[in-house]
């Protein structure tokens, strides 16, 4: 069994030093991605102080919020999303990461609740260039940009990408860049295993699953 609080304390301690490091003005904020991993791990890391959670699929994030509605969890969604489970991710997310069509963004804006705060959102961004990827392709998010902009009950945020391991440090700065451009503050980026590179190329919000929770199940925990 892994030990959540312990391995959180440590991630926590490594965010600060890298953070430090590089000369970030504040570290990010860290998404313990729980995909896959039973309840009872999201309440031992809520017990260590954990607040934010990151989902990947629709119907287990229903079930996990539900069932953890008084807590006060700030959920995030960050997997790849079906036009058909917008309602879901719009009615339990307080972020979603991985936007990438204009058509998702629609029935998003249209499922959130105006008795909910705005939905915030970033967009996911095809770094790579990568076929078969998801994200927006580099050329297309100036357009993707402005029809989010004028959505209403969507606050955009910043961008995400899951870059290709081989060449992450150069596509967390290309991304960087892009958020600069577009006057984005928020930059979703860094996982277990490149979470160094992602601090020194300013993320904002680091999504680490199996450092902090070790292997995840092979099937889903709905
Ligand atoms: C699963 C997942 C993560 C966490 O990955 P780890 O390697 O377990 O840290 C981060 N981001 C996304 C989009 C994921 O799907």
């Amino acid at each position: 069994m892994p030990n959540i609080s312990h391995n959180l304390a440590q991630i926590r301690a490594d965010i600060l030093k890298a953070s430090r490091k590089s000369g970030q003005p504040e570290p990010p904020k860290l998404i313990a991605v729980s995909k896959r991993q039973p309840q009872s791990a999201i309440i031992e890391a809520y017990e260590a102080g954990q607040r934010n959670f990151g989902e990947n699929y629709a119907q287990e994030l229903e079930a996990k919020a539900k069932a953890l509605q008084k807590q006060g969890v700030c959920w995030h969604f960050i997997g790849p999303i079906q036009s058909n489970k917008t309602r879901i991710i719009a009615t339990y997310s307080d972020w979603v990461h991985s936007i990438d069509r204009i058509k998702v963004a629609e029935r998003l804006s249209h499922h959130r609740s105006t008795e909910q705060p705005d939905l915030q959102v970033c967009i996911q961004v095809n770094v790579d260039n990568a076929p078969n990827k998801s994200g927006v392709h580099p050329n297309e998010l100036p357009q993707l940009i402005d029809a989010i902009h004028v959505l209403p009950r969507l606050q955009l945020r910043g961008l995400m990408a899951i870059p290709d391991k081989h060449n992450a440090a150069q596509a967390f700065l290309a991304l960087a860049k892009q958020a600069d451009h577009y006057q984005l503050s928020e930059l979703s980026m860094g996982m277990s295993q490149d979470m160094e590179a992602a601090i020194t190329a300013g993320s904002t919000m680091l999504r680490i699953g199996t450092a902090i929770f070790g292997p995840r199940s092979v099937v889903k925990k709905i």
